[in-house]
């Protein structure tokens, strides 16, 4: 710690300091990674505790901090040792009841060290909901925390007394009849009697006078009622559990019982029932008087999967997805705080509650990239979850059909970072329903025999056959790094952006190529509209590449008979609140029909009708520059598979694809995972790729290329020389890892290795050029460290930033 950088007022009246506080000072955009010390004055001593907001003087201004530490002399207080207490300024006022836990301030130190980002970016994630708060000054001189407004809201719950209930209204008190009878089922809030009656109030004060009526004012929680007709939005217990999910609720009850937070991968095929498991687990947990934390992928909140843990916990279940409101994600989080909930579903930001006693974390489809956050502080869930777990002593459960290359080399492993980390499988689908046969389609074949449409024979008289049998089929056209665009057919030119390097996506119904780095907007006429020209070579045969989700819903329709229902899920289509849910309950409700779409619809859905799944081209998900291409590939597919015959009828699966030799194609088609994953880790040994070694990226922009190049320069230059000044790790035993191909000097798997800097693939956006430093290192080395102490020596030059990203997985 170290003491206030400029001494201004020193504060000599030491005896009215009563304790000593380490204070987070919330000064954005400046990279404080330590907390500093301050003087409590006696008036504050009572009232000061951990997390309480502060007014401190920090330089020559005033800000904002948050106490993380309190002792009563500069000795106690960790990493104050030396300070001289003269030299130590007093907290200038209280101005906020504590806003996070102790706990909170520790996990915030470890994710502030971990990831290289600022304490105080770190010390928010765990703030209530609601915006950053801001430091303002009043016209009279007084400071106090601005936070956006969001307000409680209370409703008036209604019930009958006891006397009430042998009440007998006047004959003609027609109102007091009505209100009666809304009441003699249970307690009713006035918002409910308002939507079905006419005004009572008037009848209620009587009535309440009379001691007839109770009314009680609450707290009311904004969104909590999901209310979707969805038919497998609940969970009932099943009567017997699989062996399979008898095991893991064994090994997890194991790992509960041991108290040192160990990671329990259920690595269950789709459908194997996962999700019973997690239900059962935390049952256990709640029944301890402790709480759970579920996290699921943004994609999959969906009212299907926060129906089944409502269905099964009732309104102790609070929800997390970015689609709430300011008002009800403050609900939502104080409802945890308050201990109403005991139980949270949500995206990985709910791993930052307020729980009380937490005593189970869940993280379903752990595999999932969009639980690495993509700004600073860029933390994934699962290392962040395990390290909770650890300092909790409670069990992390990770679940999954296609399991990371990361957690299961761990669970080969048996220990990571003196953590226990064990694999459950589960093979069998619960009640005989059987794991659907896989087709592989090969369209070299089928367009050398002539096929020009995007359907194969094989997928196209399956889908008719659904058609006549009255059944349901889902379509995935995946797109995710593949979108239509324009390209000439003359010189080749695909549009790029004129502020980013990004190749330019064509929207049809607009006319229109959008950059999706920036933005930008530019108006087009692809070939044949008269005035199409190339802007490279003027070429009139601009023309549109890539199938767009709606054409294949145009040649659904030709293909199909007008009764069976195409429904289409892309971004487009599912604008808006609720969108999502109501073109599923649309496919819920259908007697038969084809759900169509993106990667969106690969995920989580239960719908036991369900018999046919096709997938127009897997290629574009294999063919992506990145070494996770393959697992994401493999995911991809073995989910969206997982969608068939989930019910009694059985399921089939229909892959059109290019690269029917692929290794992730053989494996889901065989239901033969090892396929995939032991050349996926066989190359990644060979290429020295995480989970092998760790990858951490350095971005580097500025509109000037030679300064944002020169200063990652100056990074990497730095880093090597640190590097070098350290010990080597001991060399990696066993089998992890062929012999590494040293080209790049060094064997990452002993000391870190940097590689650049090097223009990144996106070089350039929003008119930014970008540079990139990427560092192999060992497993058990801090690398984190070392790039944190070449930062802080070297700050950036005006215009130039810098971005940190540890465990990367967005290289681009
Ligand atoms: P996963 O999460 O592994 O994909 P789910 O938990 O969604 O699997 O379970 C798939 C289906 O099987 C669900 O409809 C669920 O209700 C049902 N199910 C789960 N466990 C059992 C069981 N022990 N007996 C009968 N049905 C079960
Ligand atoms: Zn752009
Ligand atoms: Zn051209």
């Amino acid at each position: 710690m170290a003491p206030d950088p400029q001494q201004l007022a020193l504060f000599s009246a030491e005896s009215t300091v009563a304790a000593f506080a380490s204070v987070v000072v919330d000064i954005p955009a400046r990279a404080l990674s330590e907390p500093y010390a301050y003087g409590v004055p006696g008036e504050f001593a009572d009232d000061i505790a951990i997390g309480s907001t502060v007014l401190v003087t920090f330089g020559h201004r005033a800000a904002l901090g948050y106490v993380v530490a309190l002792a009563e002399t500069l000795g106690d207080l960790p990493g104050a040792e030396g300070l001289d207490p003269v030299r130590v300024r007093p907290v200038r006022a209280l101005l906020a009841a504590p806003s996070c836990s102790p706990y909170a301030a520790d996990i915030a130190f470890w994710l502030s060290r971990e990831y290289v980002a600022p304490l105080a970016e770190c010390l928010r994630l765990f703030l209530p909901p609601g915006g950053t708060p801001r430091l303002v000054r009043d016209a009279d001189g007084a400071y106090r925390v601005e936070r956006p407004a969001v307000a409680e809201v209370h409703e008036r719950v209604l019930s009958l007394t006891d006397a009430g209930r042998t009440y007998e209204p006047p004959v003609r008190a027609h109102r007091q009849r009505q209100l009666l009878e809304a009441l003699a089922c249970g307690p009713v809030t006035t918002r409910e009697l308002r939507a079905l009656y006419t005004d009572l109030s008037a009848t209620i004060r009587t009535l309440a006078q009379k001691g007839v009526v109770a009314v009680e004012e609450r707290r009311a929680w904004r969104g909590v009622s999901g209310a979707t007709t969805l038919s497998s939005a609940s969970a009932s217990v099943p009567e017997h559990l699989t062996d399979g999910q008898r095991e893991a609720l064994a090994a997890i009850a194991e790992a509960y019982a041991r108290g040192q937070g160990d990671v329990v991968l259920i690595d269950g095929v789709t459908g194997s029932g996962k999700t019973e498991v997690y239900l059962a687990a935390i049952e256990r947990v709640l029944a301890d008087g402790r709480s759970a934390c579920v996290l699921v992928p943004e994609i999959s909140l969906t009212a299907q999967t926060v129906g089944r843990f409502r269905s099964r916990f009732g309104d102790a279940v609070a929800v997390f997805h970015s689609r709430l409101s300011a008002g009800e994600r403050l609900d939502q989080w104080d409802m945890v705080r308050t201990g109403a909930a005991r139980v949270v579903v949500g995206a990985r930001s709910a791993l930052f509650c307020p729980f009380r006693d937490l005593g189970l974390i869940v993280i379903d489809e752990e595999h999932e990239q969009s639980y690495k956050q993509g700004s600073s502080p860029r933390y994934h869930a699962r290392e962040v979850a395990a390290e909770m777990a650890r300092r909790g002593g409670f069990p992390l459960v990770l679940g999954s059909a296609t399991p990371s290359a990361e957690a299961l080399e761990r669970c080969r492993a048996g220990t990571w970072a003196a953590q226990r980390w064990q694999r459950v499988e589960m093979r069998e689908r619960p009640g005989g329903a059987r794991l659907p046969r896989v087709v592989v389609a090969d369209l070299r074949r089928a367009f050398a025999g002539g096929n020009r449409s995007m359907f194969s024979s094989v997928l196209e008289r399956a889908l008719l056959d659904v058609a006549a049998r009255k059944e349901k089929a889902v379509l995935l056209h995946n797109r995710r790094g593949f979108a239509p665009f324009l390209m000439c057919r003359e010189c080749g030119c695909v549009p790029t952006c004129r502020h980013c390097s990004t190749a330019l996506t064509y929207h049809e119904r607009t006319h229109t190529l959008e950059c999706h780095t920036c933005g930008a907007v530019y108006h087009v006429r692809p070939y044949p509209a008269p005035g199409s020209a190339c802007p490279q070579c003027g070429s009139r045969y601009l023309a549109k590449m890539g199938l767009g989700t709606q054409q294949v819903e145009d040649a659904l329709r030709a293909l199909l008979p007008s009764e069976v229902a195409v429904i289409r899920m892309d971004a487009d289509s599912t604008k808006g609140k609720d969108g999502h849910q109501r073109l599923l309950e649309a496919f819920d409700a259908a007697e038969s029909a084809v759900l169509l779409g993106t990667q969106m619809i690969a995920k989580g859905l239960d719908f036991p009708e369900v018999t046919l799944v096709g997938v127009i081209n897997a290629d574009y998900a294999l063919k992506m520059p990145d070494f996770r291409a393959g697992e994401r590939a493999f995911d991809l597919l073995e989910q969206v598979a997982g969608r068939a015959g989930r019910g009694e009828r059985p399921g089939e699966v229909i892959i059109q694809t290019y690269l029917p030799e692929d290794p992730v194609i053989r494996a889901v088609a065989t239901h033969d995972r090892a396929i995939f994953t032991e050349h996926d880790r066989a190359q990644r040994a060979e290429a020295l790729y995480p989970p092998f070694v760790r990858l951490s990226n350095i971005n580097v922009w500025a509109r000037d290329e030679h300064a944002a190049e020169g200063h990652a320069a100056a990074i990497a230059c730095d880093i090597r020389r640190l590097v070098a000044a350290t010990a080597p790790v001991p060399p990696p035993a066993g089998d992890a890892g062929a012999p590494p191909s040293l080209a790049e000097g060094g064997d990452p798997r002993v000391a870190p290795v940097v590689l650049g800097p090097n223009p990144c693939v996106i070089a350039r956006a929003k008119d930014r050029y970008r540079f990139h430093v990427v560092i192999k290192s060992p497993l058990g080395y801090h690398i984190s460290d070392v790039i944190a102490a070449v930062l802080d020596a070297r700050p950036a030059p005006q215009g130039v930033t810098v971005g940190v990203d540890i465990d990367a997985y967005d290289l681009m």
